[in-house]
C-alpha cells in the first residue's frame, strides 16, 4: 500500500477507502485519539484506535513526538473538528521518542517561546509557528520565480565568493584557506597573492554589480541567492545570512523601476493569501491571540489577513526624500522632540523617521525617492539637481525598509567621477566600467531582503523566526 500525505487525505479523502498515512505524533488522548502531523498540512490527521485490541507495548510507544504508520479506513468522524477520520487497524512504530526527553522539552508548550525554540533545532522545525513560517517560506520563494518567469526574466546566478570589495553595501567576511595562524607575510601584511585565488576575496553582500553585467545582454534578469554581511548590528531586522532578490532591467528607469517592484510586492502578497491559506489563517489567529495580552498601544491596527490585503489593494504613496523631510519636520514628533535624531536635510533616515512616515502619516507601504547623493552608493545615477540620485526605498509597516532599488549610473564619464568621490579604484571594477563603454544603456533595479518580505507576510517580529538556521552575531550553532 502507498502512503499518502496528510494533506492529500484530508482534501480528498474518500469515506469507506483504505488508506495508510505516516507522521509524527502531536498527541495521544484517552489511550484512543492519535493526532498525526506529516509536514504536508498544518493540520493533523485524527486516527482513533480501539484499545482493548491493541497490543499494549505498542500503544505504550505512541507517545507525543514518535513516529508511525497507521492503516486504516476512512470513516467520517464522531468528534467536532475534524470531518473524517482514520479508523485504524494496524500501527507500526517508525522512530522512537524517549518520553523522559519529550516530557522535558517536547510536552511542556506553554515553554515554547521562540527564543527556547532557536535553541531546540529539530522541535522547531515540529511546532505550527515555523512549520507554518517553513512552508510559507517555501511558497514565496516559488512566487518570486514565478513572477519573473512569466514577465521573460532570466535567473542569473551571481558569485557568492567574490574579489571585489568595492560594493560598499556593508562589512564583509573575508574567504581565505591561508593557515590561520601562520599566514604567509609580505612587507609585514599578510600575503594574499599566496591564498586560493591569489587575491583577497570575501564572501557576496549584493549580485547587483554582476547582474548589471547580465542585464546588458539579455535584457531583464534576476539573482536570488545567499548574501553575507559582518555588520555586528544585532536588531530584529538584521542577519549576517540572509537571501536577496535583486531584479535588474536593462532601459528601465527610476518610475519603471518603482512599477516593478510595488507590482511584485503585491503579487508575493496575493499569492500568500491564494495559496497558504490555512498557514496564514493559523499565524494570523496566532497574532491575535498575543495581542490580546498586549496593552492596546503594542497592538497590531490592522490583523495580518488584512495587512496582506491592505498592500494588495492600495497604491504605495510615493514621495521625495526632500517632501519626507518636510512632512517629518511638520509633524507633531519633530515639534514636541520625540524623535532621538535630527531631521535635517542630508541625513540618513533612522527607523523611527521611517516608521513615522509609514505607520502614522500615510498609513500604507511607502517608496521614498531621489536621496542625496551623499548618503547612497556610487552606481545611483546622478539627477540634474547635482545633489540627489535616484534612488529609491521602499518602506512597509512594522518592517521599515523592505527594498533598496535605483536608476544606474549609466553615464562613464559620471561614474568614474563618482567612484572618484568614493574612493573606489578603478582597477576594482574594471570589468564593471566596461559595461558603460561598449553600448550603455539606462538601466534600474533593486534588492528585495527575501526575510523581510517573509516577517511581513507571516507577522513574525523578529528577523531569526523566518528563516530556518538563523545566522546572526556570536550565533552559528547549527
Ligand atoms: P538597512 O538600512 O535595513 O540595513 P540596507 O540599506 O543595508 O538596509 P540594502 O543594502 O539596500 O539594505 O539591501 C537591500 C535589502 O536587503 C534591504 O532593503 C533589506 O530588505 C535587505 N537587507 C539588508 N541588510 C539585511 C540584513 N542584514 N539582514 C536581512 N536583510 C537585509
Ligand atoms: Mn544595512
Amino acid at each position: 500500500m502507498k502512503r499518502e500525505k496528510i494533506a492529500d487525505v484530508l482534501s480528498n479523502g474518500q469515506v469507506g477507502n483504505d488508506v495508510l498515512v505516516k507522521g509524527w505524533v502531536r498527541s495521544f488522548r484517552a489511550n484512543r485519539f492519535i493526532a498525526i502531523n506529516d509536514g504536508s498540512t498544518i493540520k493533523n490527521i485524527q486516527a482513533v484506535v480501539d484499545f482493548e485490541n491493541f497490543d499494549e507495548t505498542i500503544l505504550k510507544r505512541i507517545t507525543t513526538a514518535s513516529a508511525i504508520a497507521v492503516k486504516g479506513k476512512i470513516v467520517e468522524s464522531q468528534g467536532a473538528g475534524q470531518a473524517i477520520e482514520i479508523e485504524v487497524v494496524d500501527v507500526e512504530i517508525l522512530g522512537d521518542a524517549n518520553p523522559e526527553e519529550v516530557q522535558k522539552t517536547v510536552m511542556q508548550p506553554r515553554k515554547h517561546g521562540l527564543e527556547f525554540l532557536r535553541e531546540q533545532a529539530h522541535l522547531r522545525f515540529r511546532t505550527n509557528t515555523f512549520g507554518a513560517v517553513f512552508r510559507i517560506r517555501h511558497a514565496v520563494a516559488y512566487a518570486i520565480h514565478k513572477f519573473f518567469n512569466d514577465q521573460g526574466f532570466y535567473y542569473l546566478h551571481t558569485p557568492i565568493v567574490t574579489g571585489s570589495d568595492a560594493e560598499g553595501a556593508g562589512e564583509m567576511f573575508r574567504v581565505t584557506n591561508l593557515d590561520p595562524v601562520n599566514p604567509p607575510m609580505l612587507d609585514g601584511e599578510v600575503d594574499y597573492s599566496q591564498d586560493f585565488f591569489g587575491k583577497p576575496v570575501n564572501l557576496t553582500v549584493s549580485g547587483q554589480l554582476e547582474a548589471e553585467l547580465g542585464a546588458l545582454a539579455l535584457g531583464q534578469v534576476y539573482t536570488f541567492g545567499p548574501t553575507f554581511r559582518a555588520e555586528n548590528s544585532n536588531t530584529s531586522r538584521h542577519l549576517a545570512e540572509f537571501w536577496m532578490i535583486e531584479p535588474e532591467v536593462a532601459f528601465n528607469d527610476l518610475k519603471d523601476n518603482m512599477d516593478l517592484t510595488e507590482d511584485f510586492l503585491k503579487y508575493i502578497a496575493q499569492y500568500v493569501l491564494d495559496n497558504c491559506a490555512d498557514d496564514l489563517q493559523f499565524l494570523h489567529d496566532r497574532e491575535v491571540k498575543e495581542d490580546s495580552q498586549k496593552p492596546t498601544a503594542e497592538r497590531n491596527e490592522m490583523n495580518l489577513i488584512d495587512r496582506l490585503k491592505f498592500v494588495v489593494e492600495n497604491e504605495f504613496k510615493r514621495l521625495t526624500y526632500t517632501e519626507a523631510i518636510e512632512v517629518l519636520k511638520r509633524s507633531k514628533p519633530y515639534k514636541k522632540k520625540k524623535f532621538q535624531y535630527d531631521v535635517e536635510w542630508g541625513i540618513d533616515l533612522q527607523s523611527e523617521h521611517e516608521r513615522y512616515l509609514v505607520e502614522k502619516e500615510f498609513k500604507c507601504p511607502v517608496i521614498l525617492t531621489d536621496y542625496p547623493a551623499e548618503i547612497k552608493a556610487f552606481y545611483m545615477r546622478q539627477n540634474d539637481d547635482g545633489k540627489t540620485v535616484a534612488a529609491m526605498d521602499v518602506l512597509f509597516p512594522g518592517i521599515g525598509e523592505i527594498v533598496g532599488g535605483s536608476q544606474r549610473e549609466e553615464r562613464l564619464d559620471v561614474l568614474k567621477s563618482k567612484m572618484a568621490d568614493f574612493d573606489i579604484p578603478e582597477e576594482e571594477l574594471w570589468w564593471y566600467l566596461d559595461t558603460r563603454k561598449f553600448g550603455t544603456v539606462p538601466h534600474a533595479g533593486f534588492g528585495l531582503g527575501f526575510e523581510r518580505m517573509i516577517m511581513f507576510v507571516t507577522g513574525m517580529t523578529n528577523i531569526r523566526d523566518v528563516i530556518p538556521f538563523p545566522r546572526t552575531p556570536q550565533n552559528a550553532e547549527f
